[in-house]
């Protein structure tokens, strides 16, 4: 059986180049994702051409998406690059972006926030902890709680204080017009904290979806009000683990692709999942048991990040990845049946027939769900109910097809539209054969608005011999 959960792999210098993305693309790649808090314009560019490629030459969708960096906060910079901050001593920490030592630290837009005595500052993935001790007009005195070496421009981290940023910076617009100019498929937002802030980037993005990333405790405590705008989310869990702290990630992480799963998005969860194959060949098996289990919380997709941007083996984490992936997929119980309840205000006539269409795969141990779609509505909705069988989305469009490229299940083919019913169907059992994804005389379900080409919405569902 085909891998249901999607990959999604940063690119970066470790994959800059034709022959690694083909490779990662031939390994399994849906998603290549462009971390925009690296790398300036024309290495992008760059990149996308050399996904386009890969994709054409081996005739799979992979979608590109664009990760903005959104108001992460930094710290300025230290004599040969670095400080070592000891524990218990006293830090003024100073607004701006200046060179700071071991008892002035820069904090950027720290002019900005409400900090109060008793804050903590996190800096550096919270390797290096600061106590804020008094708050006064020029910045603030804190305490070294936990000490270590701060680098220059590490991201800093304050739980719980009201920063006063926007949610889209002036890099975040140039980036997101260079992104809509080079023809990204969709947004991952990052640092924001509710609904408002969704709208705010789709206001600049335009018409793509728009991934809410996960990664501030804000985020967490508003996802209701941030699922309602967003078309899916992020489990975040480097920063989130950092916000708060990484005992609770398990259980937030099952929480959020839930909550997601319910709010019809998708779900990715990301961070440290093969983290130690960026300089080792094959992956702890703990992290072999935290993917497995990503996969078994119900994730759409899982996602990777240095290990394929910087990493030594970022082809061989891949089809690690996929391996994984597809092995858990197998444990019985899985694709666990997640209450997605009927809504029969939201498109009830879709949503009726993508539920039947997922039962009756399930009862009749289906293979293959076809969905046509113009829009992907329908293939995303067949996929929300979690059948066994593939779900193979035939679309005219190549928009869609990269939309769902990150969608668990499906399987995108590029589909011209046809006059008829009839013909459509015919066609289309004639690229399933053609792909070998389906036997003569195997039965599939079919849905489809019908009369074609009329935008009629989902409203049928055949089953289908195929030959016959
Ligand atoms: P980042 O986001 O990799 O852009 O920091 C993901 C995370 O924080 O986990
Ligand atoms: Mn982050």
């Amino acid at each position: 059986m085909a891998r249901k959960t999607k990959i999604i792999a940063t690119l970066g210098p470790a994959s800059a180049t034709a022959d690694v993305i083909g490779a990662m693309v031939a390994a399994g790649l849906d998603v290549a994702r462009l971390n925009f808090s690296h790398g300036d314009h024309e290495s992008h560019r760059r990149m996308i051409g050399l996904v386009r490629e890969a994709s054409r030459i081996q005739g799979r969708v992979v979608a590109v998406l664009q990760d903005i960096q959104g108001p992460r906060i930094r710290v300025g910079t230290f004599p040969n690059g670095a400080v070592d901050l000891v524990q218990g001593s006293e830090v003024r920490l100073v607004a701006g972006e200046g060179e700071g030592d071991a008892s002035r630290v820069f904090v950027q837009h720290l002019d900005t926030m409400r900090l109060r005595p008793g804050d903590r500052v996190l800096c550096a993935d919270g390797m290096v902890v600061l106590t804020v001790r008094d708050v006064d007009g020029t910045g603030a005195v804190a305490v070294v709680h936990t000490g270590g070496r701060l680098a220059d421009h590490k991201g800093v981290a304050l739980p719980g204080v009201a920063m006063g940023l926007p949610a889209v910076t002036p890099k975040d617009e140039a980036d997101l017009a260079f992104g809509r100019e080079a023809g990204i498929d969709m947004v991952a937002a990052s640092f924001v904290t509710s609904g408002a802030d969704i709208l705010r980037v789709r206001a600049v993005a335009g018409d793509v979806p728009v991934i809410a990333k996960i990664e501030r405790a804000e985020a967490y405590a508003n996802l209701s009000d941030i699922l309602d705008e967003a078309d899916g989310a992020m489990v975040a869990r480097g920063d989130l683990g950092v916000e708060l702290g990484f005992e609770p990630l398990p259980r937030v992480q099952k929480e959020i692709i839930a909550r997601t799963h319910d709010a019809g998005g998708i779900s990715i969860t990301a961070t440290e999942m093969l983290e130690s194959m960026t300089t080792s060949p094959r992956p702890t098996r703990a992290e072999v048991t935290d993917v497995a289990n990503a996969v078994l919380d119900g994730s759409d997709a899982v996602m990777l990040s240095a290990e394929t941007a910087i990493g030594k083996y970022p082809v061989r984490t891949i089809e690690v990845m996929a391996g994984i992936c597809t092995e858990a997929e197998r444990t019985p119980g899985y694709p666990a049946r997640v209450a997605a309840a009927f809504l029969p205000d939201d498109l009830p006539f879709p949503t009726a027939i993508a539920q039947a269409a997922a039962d009756t795969a399930n009862t009749l141990r289906l293979g293959t769900v076809v969905a046509f779609t113009e829009s992907g509505n329908t293939a995303r909705l067949v996929s929300r109910y979690r059948p066994n069988s593939r779900i193979v989305a035939f679309s005219p469009s190549e928009t869609t097809l990269h939309r769902l490229a990150a969608v668990w299940g499906v399987t995108p083919l590029l589909f011209p539209r046809y006059a008829s019913t009839d013909e459509m169907i015919a066609q289309a059992e004639q690229v399933l054969l053609e792909r070998g994804l389906v036997a003569p005389g195997e039965w599939v379900a079919m849905v489809a608005g019908i009369p074609p080409n009329q935008q009629a919405s989902t409203n049928l569902l055949k089953l289908h011999v195929i030959g016959a």
